[in-house]
């Protein structure tokens, strides 16, 4: 949430953060027209992505200076860019999870983290992509780089993050199961590649991987609900078993002795974040390549849940945290 130069010459509608709280300090308002200083490119934009780190970020769990406008992620077309900038030209279609104040009509963003939208791709699925599925693509390449044969469990797998997961895990021959909170998800879920899924508000799913695994347990746990699956999870694993942790949608994971990952039988524990993963510009176009191409030829499938106008990004945020979306969430400039 970096401030950057702004020219008064015109103004912009832009969602702004005044102080942290609930999705009500989503508010609307007419800001000045952002300006492309050195190294930046200035975005149209034409489809908004939400997504949890955006209510991290509100509520103050995750520190950003007042006031701001919230969002990273977004697809539109380069209407201006800085001087030195030759990455990208005006006119070009791009789209990034890397812009400065995505909720809004006009958003900055390093012109080295914008990546070109392959030809005929819509600006919502350029939209809806790149985070959650750069996310599931270091996750099962990198994180634990999953093989065929591997056995992991994913929570929340009919989220945002957690459909993509699925479908890029099987894309490595894993077994997947998939943890969701009602019938509905599972079914999701399961149409996105899930093996096997378990709902963790009615079965308790440490015993429900042990009965699907043999008794064995999986290779990697793949959990971003935090709170209330963390301690658990750690239960899921075969020896050696890493547990990834990469969210905290339930609430944030308390401390925990070291010693307990010795205890359940040498295990490993990561809390990665994609910023590490895609920050050089090879990483970035790896992952982003793949991920538009699989897009682009329907082998990885992208469910939009919903999309509202940006002047209800205030309801968008309250359906997310209310578990009632399955995927991406869009705003419309
Ligand atoms: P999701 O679409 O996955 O939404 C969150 C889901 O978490 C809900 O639908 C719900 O699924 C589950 N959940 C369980 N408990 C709660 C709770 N108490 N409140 C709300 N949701 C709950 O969101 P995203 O795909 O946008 O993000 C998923 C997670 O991944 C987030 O925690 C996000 O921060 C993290 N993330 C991390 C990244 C990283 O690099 N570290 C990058 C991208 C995302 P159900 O109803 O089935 O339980």
């Amino acid at each position: 949430m970096g401030a950057h130069p702004v020219a008064r010459c015109g103004t912009v509608k832009a969602i702004v953060v005044r102080a942290h709280g609930g999705p009500e300090v989503l508010t609307l308002e007419t800001v000045p027209d952002p300006l492309a200083g050195p190294g930046h490119a200035l975005v149209r934009m034409e489809s908004i992505g939400v997504n949890f780190i955006d209510i991290y970020f509100r509520r103050g769990q995750y520190s950003a200076s007042l006031p701001y406008t919230p969002g990273t992620e977004g697809a539109g077309v380069v209407v201006a860019v800085g001087d030195d900038v030759t990455a990208v030209a005006v006119g070009d279609r791009v789209a990034s999870q890397n812009f400065v104040g995505a909720y809004a009509e006009l958003a900055l963003a390093r012109a080295d983290r914008l990546v070109p939208l392959p030809g005929g791709m819509s600006m919502r699925d350029g939209a809806a992509a790149l985070l959650q599925g750069m996310t599931a693509h270091y996750l099962a390449a990198s994180t634990h780089t999953l093989q065929a044969g591997d056995c992991c469990l994913v929570h929340a797998a009919a989220g945002g993050v957690g459909l993509l997961l699925c479908q890029i895990a099987r894309r490595h021959g894993a077994f997947v199961i998939g943890t969701v909170s009602t019938a509905e998800k599972a079914t999701l879920a399961t149409e996105a590649g899930a093996n096997e899924t378990i709902l963790y508000t009615r079965q308790d799913f440490v015993t429900e991987v042990k009965r699907i695994t043999g008794g064995v347990g999986v290779q990697v746990v793949y959990d971003s609900v935090g709170a209330t699956t963390f301690l658990k999870g750690l239960d899921c694993l075969a020896p050696r078993g890493m547990m990834v942790l990469f969210g905290q949608s339930s609430g944030p994971v308390q401390p925990i002795d070291p010693q307990l990952l010795s205890q359940k039988g040498s295990l490993f524990l990561t809390r990665p974040t994609l910023t590490s993963y895609v920050a050089t510009p090879a990483d970035l176009r790896w992952r982003a390549g793949d991920v538009l191409a699989w897009v682009h030829d329907g082998s990885l499938r992208l469910r939009l849940d919903r999309e509202l106008p940006l002047a209800r990004a205030a309801d968008a945020h309250r359906a997310l945290e209310a578990r009632e979306t399955t995927g991406k969430v869009l705003l419309a400039p």
